[in-house]
């Protein structure tokens, strides 16, 4: 055995390689995105072949992985919690076919939420899709409950979801692993069993569906019966035998990672009462969890984001949680917010409690430390940054700027993104807009956004429909060229896999004249001018009586995952003395290389994360930032009106 720190996603990722899965498929996103490069890594560490995919989409990860599962292989896909709605046809499809090789479907949850457009509940989708859930509650409990899940599938053949929070994914933990039997399972001999024909069950029609119906209600039966033995489902502080009724005025019954946060807070105020852990919510184990409820005066369910196991327990009538109030029924469950609503609890239930414990010298030391709020920003020489600047410049602030799910999301600050709403809504609210300003007399200019990565996710059918239902707006396909807010992950229009393996290029721009747009362009956003006249033309061509959808493919990649043609061209620049603090380019501009003085007279640049790319010259409409080695000699106008 050997100690090992690893990230909770590295510790499902470990789970899925040593417990022999053969395919595993994803779509990034925080906080799932380290599991496929994780098996990655460890597939090369432990010798084993695995076929990786950064899939189009979640629903394609899905089908892949639920095709090598028919075909008898162990299989995963994972992605964050909102993907599970885009993969959520195909999970409730499956869960009436079954399965045929172990299939984990991995979605991280988001509470808080910390970088998700919801909050949602996996394991209520779970429940919708009655495709059983683990909970786990510490990296080395998801290393644990991949084998559970992988087993428990393959057994009941059915899908089982294996769902992590955002602090499991993202922790840290010293795990003990055993190399050697790691490996030896990693190398087992796999399957060769091939796809069986049954098309009954691969591709039943309604009236098979119904009898599937019926066949996995009774799969959840089965197990359900499993979990009420199931060691993953534990109390913890259990009274001794024969104590008083006393012992039992308070029962917390929590899961994921709550149950961890519940049982510090309860260290904290010095109390014990007993807890019931949950590991598998659904199906709930509802005869261990009525049995602890009976014992109980009063219980308390600590679960996140919503509430799922106390909607499951049949009696609630001395059951308390996220459903009446007494845990609050939005956001994530820090441990300040447990310590204060569980103080309330036990101190309600007569247990007495010890005085919270005394922050005031942490608070005071975080104070010293003067840590500035700052809101999330684009990066350094981002080139979003500039599309945006350019088409704020062109349109106005009163043009209608749908924008969709990406890095560029943070454009809101700049007041560049007017909507997101999911995958692939920038194109679709275009097209609604523009047919809604039909009846309104809306003349204003539709410019929408969307990111390569999304684009080619959820922006293709989108895309279709516009052309097709005739819409007229300018379309900014901001190409980067890569997954950049999850950590570089290819799409399919790079030329390399999730294992570095050649592939094949699919060019958006291709994709786009093939669906019919008659204006498609790409441009570099870095040269403003000529961006902006692309701009007036795209938009010139949209209202024109020949005119349709126009698209500018904003071409230039990611300062993040290719610095190489900012180092190329390099344009260091200086802010002259005359700068006289209006934060003009800080708020319409954004770089947080920019820095306003804490004395407001004027604005500094830190070149510490400049990266040089020179985008914040047109910033100052003083024109007081200029290129460094023109600085000194350069005329400087003597006022200027500010631009809208
Ligand atoms: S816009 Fe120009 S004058 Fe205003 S703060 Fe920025 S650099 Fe200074
Ligand atoms: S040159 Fe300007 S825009 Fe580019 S990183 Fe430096 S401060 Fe930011």
């Amino acid at each position: 055995m050997s100690a090992q720190l690893l990230l909770g996603n590295d510790a499902i990722a470990l789970g899925l390689v040593e417990n022999g899965c053969q395919l595993v498929t994803a779509y990034p996103g925080t906080p799932s995105s380290e599991i496929l490069s994780g098996v990655v890594k460890f597939s090369k560490k432990l010798n084993c072949d695995i076929y990786t995919e950064w899939s189009v989409s979640e629903k394609v990860a899905f089908e892949v992985a639920l095709a090598a599962s028919l075909s008898g292989l162990r299989s995963a896909t994972a992605m964050k919690q909102v993907g599970l709605n885009v993969a959520a046809d195909p999970m409730f499809s499956a869960a009436y076919m079954g399965v045929v090789g172990g299939f984990v479907i991995i979605p991280c949850d988001d509470p808080g939420p910390l970088s998700s457009q919801t909050e949602q509940d996996s394991r209520l989708l779970g429940l919708a899709a009655k495709v059983p859930v683990f909970d786990p509650s510490t990296p080395a409990e998801a290393l644990t409950m991949v084998r559970a899940a992988l087993e428990l599938s393959e057994r009941h053949r059915l899908p089982v979801i294996l769902r992590p929070t955002t602090r499991v994914c993202h922790a840290l933990q010293t795990v003990e692993v055993d190399q050697a039997a790691a490996a030896a399972r990693a190398r087992l001999p796999k399957s060769q069993l091939g796809f069986k024909k049954e098309p009954q069950r691969w591709a039943a029609t309604p009236g098979f569906r119904l009898k599937l119906h019926f066949e996995l209600n009774a799969k959840l039966q089965a197990i359900e019966t499993e979990f009420e033995r199931s060691p993953l489902n534990y109390i913890d502080n259990l009274p001794a035998a024969g104590t008083h009724r006393d012992d039992w005025r308070l029962g917390i019954i929590a899961s994921g990672v709550a149950y961890q946060t519940a049982a510090q807070a309860l260290a904290e105020l010095g109390a014990s009462v007993p807890m019931l852990k949950i590991g598998t919510p659904f199906p709930l184990p509802r005869q261990r969890v009525m049995d602890f409820v009976r014992r109980c005066q009063r219980v308390l369910v600590i679960e996140e984001p919503d509430a799922c196991i106390e909607l499951q327990i049949p009696d609630r009538t001395h059951v308390s949680g996220r459903l009446d109030g007494t845990v609050p029924n939005a956001g994530e469950l820090s441990p300040e917010v447990v310590t204060a609503f569980l103080a309330d609890a036990l101190e309600g239930s007569g247990v007495t409690v010890a005085p919270p414990p005394d922050d005031q010298a942490l608070n005071s030391l975080i104070q010293s430390l003067k840590i500035a709020p700052r809101r999330p920003r684009l990066c350094p020489g981002c080139s979003h940054r500039s599309t945006m600047f350019t088409m704020k410049r062109v349109f106005g602030p009163n043009a209608i700027y749908p924008g969709d799910i990406g890095c560029y999301s943070l454009g809101t600050n700049l007041r560049a993104i007017d909507t997101f709403v999911d995958m692939g809504a920038a194109v679709t609210m275009a097209t609604g807009f523009y047919q809604a300003a039909r009846f309104t007399g809306d003349k204003r200019p539709i410019v929408a956004l969307i990111g390569d990565s999304t684009f080619l996710h959820s922006g293709i059918a989108p895309l279709i429909n516009a052309v097709h239902t005739g819409a007229r707006f300018v379309l900014l396909i901001l190409d980067n060229h890569t997954t950049a807010m999850t950590g570089a992950q290819p799409t399919p229009a790079n030329d390399y896999t999730a294992n570095g393996d050649v592939a094949a290029k699919i060019p958006i721009r291709d994709i786009v004249k093939a669906i019919g747009v008659k204006f498609v362009r790409m441009a570099d956003p870095y040269a403003h001018e000529p961006f902006a006249a692309l701009l007036k033309e795209a938009h010139t061509f949209a209202q024109s009586p020949e005119g349709g959808v126009a698209v500018i493919i904003a071409d230039r990649p990611c300062v993040l995952y290719d610095r190489t043609p900012v180092d190329a061209a390099p344009v260091p620049v200086v802010i002259t003395d005359d700068c006289d603090g209006c934060r003009y380019c800080v708020e319409a501009f954004e770089c947080p290389a920019l820095v306003l003085r804490a004395d407001r007279s004027r604005v500094d640049i830190d070149y510490r994360i400049c990266i040089d790319c020179g985008q914040c010259i047109d910033a100052c409409y003083k024109g007081f930032i200029v290129p460094q080695l023109t600085a000194a000699s350069r005329e400087l106008p003597d006022k200027a009106e500010a631009p809208a």
